[in-house]
């Protein structure tokens, strides 16, 4: 059973970003794991943020959405937790997936703002609404709580379900179109200190992940959340796309698309980075759909899509599903994508820009969780 429980938190694992393109929901994780009454089980534990990571996924209508959790530095020695669990998170910290903090105060509702994310939290937020104006708006703040089948949400304003997304902030915008330094060696969010004449500056600075988490603005300059020192500025962040894998009428995942990172798509593309389809495909779409079926490039902002499979794909235009305007794309021809296109490697399975896709189906996701619900409950009370 321990053996299965580390397989879901690895799962939980896959749901957890900073990335400010692919996070879709901020959550506090010291108040998620509390929350006793989603499954009635230990006083603190991980597996609550895989059901609400679930829920979420639910009420989306997509599968694959990651959140983007601060930690407070106090969890990482929570003797409420496991061993194993904590193991888990400080791993987690070191590999900058979640933010740990020594004061984490507003900084949740400041990345909300930042990034104009949803917060899952069951916190009264009303009296920050004049700070955050968005507090008041439906969908924005949402309380999971205990539903048959799992958490559901209730929003703290308008009483909806549904998770509500915003624009970023005029400061987000702004500070998310650099790229920025931390000076502490190895700062997991913000790359390493570098120094030591010029030539080690530029590999420190090549060393600097591409998608960075927002810094904090609270001091009123750029500055690193884990540390509390100030940023130094390493040039524009590159131009990225979010794109978007639709199978079967289910968005499965998005990804990010970098101009210094192709990415592959297939059944099972070989190398990191790529995006492989074939857990979500019927045994006719395997056999159709190449290891590697098609390149994604980014390109002065243009997204190029190049066929490298077997039976070549189609594109079909503006998102059309006529037949006579699909365009045929042969193997090892490329295209470049115009606003609204969808790439179609076999009937049914499509890539396309994020903002371009949504479920068009009311689906099931796959749980995070796995076979946990009915494990949580078998968990030793307390
Ligand atoms: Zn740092």
């Amino acid at each position: 059973m321990r053996f299965e429980i580390s397989k879901v938190l690895d799962a939980i694992e896959g749901r957890v970003c900073t990335d400010p393109s692919l996070a879709r929901a901020v959550v506090d994780l010291a108040e998620v794991i509390r929350w006793q009454n989603l499954d009635g089980g230990r006083p603190a534990s991980l597996l609550r943020l895989g059901m609400v990571i679930d829920a979420l996924s639910r009420q989306i209508g997509e599968d694959s959405v990651p959140v983007y959790a601060i930690v407070h530095r106090a969890l990482l020695s929570d003797a409420d937790l496991t061993s194993n669990e904590r193991m888990v998170v400080r791993r987690w910290a070191d590999d900058g997936l979640v933010e740990v903090l020594d004061q984490p105060g507003d900084r949740m509702l400041e990345v909300a703002d930042l990034l104009g994310l949803p917060v899952l939290t069951r916190a009264r937020l009303d009296g920050l609404v004049g700070r955050y104006p968005w507090v008041g708006q439906a969908g924005r703040v949402l309380a999971p709580v205990p539903g048959a089948g799992g958490p559901v949400f209730i929003a703290h304003v308008g009483g909806g379900q549904d998770p509500a997304t915003g624009s970023r902030s005029p400061a987000g915008v702004k500070v998310l179109s650099r790229k920025w330094r931390c000076p502490e060696p190895g700062c997991a969010l913000f790359g390493g200190g570098g120094g030591g004449g010029a030539f080690a500056d530029l590999a420190a600075v090549d060393r600097v992940p591409a998608e960075q988490p927002p810094p904090t603005l609270r001091t009123g300059a750029p500055t690193c959340p884990r540390h509390g020192a100030r940023l130094s500025d390493a040039g524009p962040r590159p131009r990225t796309a979010v794109l978007a894998v639709r199978i079967g009428g289910l968005v499965r995942k998005r990804f990010v698309l970098t101009e210094t990172e192709p990415v592959a798509i297939g059944r099972a593309p070989d190398g990191p980075g790529g995006v492989t389809l074939g857990q979500w495909l019927n045994d006719e779409a395997r056999r159709w759909i190449s290891r590697s079926h098609i390149r994604l490039e980014l390109r002065v902002g243009e997204v190029v899509v190049t066929d490298t499979s077997t039976n070549g794909s189609g594109v079909r235009p503006g998102g059309s599903m006529a037949e006579h305007e699909r365009i045929a794309l042969a193997p090892q021809q490329s295209r470049v994508l115009a606003e609204s296109d969808l790439i179609e490697l076999y009937p049914g399975v499509q890539v396309g820009r994020a903002d371009d896709m949504s479920s068009d189906a009311k689906y099931i996701p796959n749980s995070v969780m796995a076979e946990a619900p009915t494990m949580a409950m078998r968990l030793p009370r307390p």
